[in-house]
């Protein structure tokens, strides 16, 4: 059963890289629903993905020099980062 729940279940440490990692590339099916449903028991980790995601989004509007944009959505950013990165 141990190993049952390792496989199923994440920690606050793992859930935690997981949110990390999803922040720079896409997390895969398994990824996505052993981190959600981490999510779904775990306060703190909301919390700490809320706030990875905003800082998420403020360093990347620093890195463009637009940090005054006010509501700019996740897929405006990441496309003027990939121009900003390969000059399209
Ligand atoms: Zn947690």
């Amino acid at each position: 059963m141990n190993h049952l729940n390792r496989l199923l279940f994440l920690s606050c440490k793992q859930a935690t890289e997981a949110i990390e990692k999803g922040n720079t590339i896409q997390l895969s099916l398994l990824e996505r629903a052993r981190l959600n449903q981490h999510l779904k028991m775990c306060t703190a980790c909301n919390m700490y993905a809320a706030f990875s995601n905003k800082a998420e989004i403020v360093i990347k509007q620093l890195a463009l020099g637009i940090e005054n944009e006010p509501e700019i959505n996740e897929t405006e950013l990441q496309e003027k980062v990939l121009k900003k990165i390969f000059r399209k």
